[in-house]
């Protein structure tokens, strides 16, 4: 009689043991619908993963949502050790910034316990003007004309110099500028708003915004943030600065909410989209299981589909620089009402994009086209233009007049890698990155995290790369 494996075997995968960080080979499987990663460190033992549960979403994004990959204007390290101890960018990764990010300061009016920053009131220090301008300068640099930047922290509202520095963002190429705020000083300072509001134009708030109920708000923030955030919001509606909300979901704290944020979000004038993004379970949790535990892309999408009738699942779609980590979909708002893609898109012909088969004559041209709005660097004055490419895409929809960035509605799901579900040919496509602030290499955020930020490079990583040496 032949003996029949549990699971069906997928791919072998490039990973890291979680413990010690060395590289291990591992497997992909699938298992109870479910995708699996199966690794083993000769030191440390079996581990297995959940990467996502969804696997026919999963395979789709992984064999359909293909294309060449973009180049930055240039690499700024060789080759030497192997992904991911060479970033910076090394010439062997596989996509450019999209979104490149700016840390001002360490320093923070809040001491998130999910912070992964680990940014809290008592990290003094704010960069100087001229060292973010040099940061600001490598991304320029290494990009041409960077899509998207962000200036983050800790909390980059508190800088002393932020409006300079905003003006000195502003000075560079620069196609879209977000500030990565908690929304504390927006919420409390009328002088701080009014002032923000004069650089409106080509200006975004990536507001923090995760939840309505003061549980989540607390065991997230270490606070109770309800009144701040709707202040916040109000202010820039009030103010008609664009506004992403992000929502940094948690199992068991917000999970449950994601459906009447979209809601909530569509109906505030200043909001443009809402991007979820997946938290695992701090490590210093002892009982966490990554097989059990984690919190998946693909999980988070299917929560967002339950939750809310904006969206079909057809719509939230892999996006195709970095389709295992990046899910998005798009409505449109006008004049009070929401009119989902899916209204104008047969959404068979969403499900056809990739396939060998000819669906129908527009294909490739739909295929283009949706990936071209399909991407984390859309700038505001390009999104318009693309949605309108794809529109014109497709036979018997006609293109709304006078579409503006206003009139769009992002909803985007965004995961990082960490050591638990870390895959060498994901992290690859990284497509956010950090900026160092010492030699303004460009870095994953999901390497940065792991060997890169403050001293894990002299410490972590060069320990390992020793080994790698001998
Ligand atoms: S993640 Fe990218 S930049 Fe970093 S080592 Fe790997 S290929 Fe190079
Ligand atoms: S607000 Fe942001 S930077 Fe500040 S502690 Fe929380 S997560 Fe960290
Ligand atoms: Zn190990």
């Amino acid at each position: 009689m032949t003996r029949v494996r549990d699971y069906e075997y997928y791919d072998v995968v490039l990973s890291l043991c979680s413990t010690c960080l060395r590289k291990v080979e591992g497997k992909l499987v699938f298992a109870d619908g479910k995708v699996l990663m199966q690794k083993r460190c000769p030191r440390h033992g079996a581990e297995t993963v959940l990467i996502a549960d969804d696997v026919e979403y999963w395979r789709r994004a992984r064999e359909a949502f293909l294309k060449p990959s973009e180049m930055p204007r240039r690499f700024q390290t060789p080759v030497r050790f192997g992904c991911p101890f060479d970033c910076g960018l090394c010439a062997d990764h596989e996509q450019h910034a999209c979104l490149s990010l700016i840390e001002l300061t360490d320093h923070c009016n809040l001491t998130c316990p999910i912070c992964y920053a680990d940014s809290s009131p008592e990290r003094q220090g704010f960069r100087p003007l001229a060292q973010i301008e040099r940061m600001l300068d490598a991304v320029v640099e290494a990009e041409g004309e960077p899509d998207v930047v962000q200036l983050s922290g800790g909390e980059p509202t508190l800088h002393p110099d932020f409006f300079a520095v905003l003006a000195a963002a502003r000075a560079r190429p620069i196609r879209h500028l977000m500030i990565n705020t908690n929304g504390l000083r927006i919420a409390r300072d009328p002088e701080f708003i009014e002032r923000l509001a004069e650089h409106r134009q080509g200006t975004e708030v990536y507001l923090q915004f995760d939840s309505f109920e003061r549980a989540a708000l607390e065991e997230l923030r270490g606070a109770d943030l309800r009144d701040v955030r709707r202040r916040a919001v109000e202010q820039l509606n009030e103010h008609g600065i664009a506004t992403t909300l992000v929502v940094t979901v948690k199992r068991g704290a917000n999970d449950h909410e994601l459906g009447r944020i979209i809601d909530w979000a569509l109906e505030q004038p200043a909001v443009r989209g809402v991007t979820f993004q997946p938290v695992q379970v701090a490590g210093r949790c002892d009982d966490f299981d990554p097989l059990r535990d984690r919190l998946t892309l693909t999980e988070v999408r299917r929560r967002i589909l339950e939750q809310t009738d904006v969206f079909q699942p057809a719509e939230i779609l892999p996006v195709p620089c970095h389709p295992d980590c990046i899910a998005m979909a798009y409505a449109l708002k006008r004049a009070g009402t929401v009119l989902p893609l899916t209204g104008l898109i047969d959404p068979e012909l969403l499900v056809s994009v990739g396939r060998d088969t000819i669906a129908y004559e527009g294909e490739h041209e739909l295929r283009e086209a949706l990936f071209g709005a399909l991407s984390l660097g859309n700038a505001a004055s390009d999104l318009p233009v693309r949605l309108r490419d794809l529109l014109c895409c497709l036979p018997a929809v006609s293109t709304p007049d006078g579409l503006g960035y206003e009139n769009l509605f992002r909803v985007i799901v965004l995961q990082f890698l960490d050591a638990h579900s870390f895959d060498v040919r994901s992290v690859k496509k990284a497509c956010v990155q950090i900026v160092h602030p010492d030699d303004g290499r460009l870095i994953p955020l999901d390497t940065y995290n792991l060997f890169y930020r403050g001293d894990l490079e002299h410490t972590r990583l060069a320990e390992l790369r020793a080994e790698v040496e001998r």
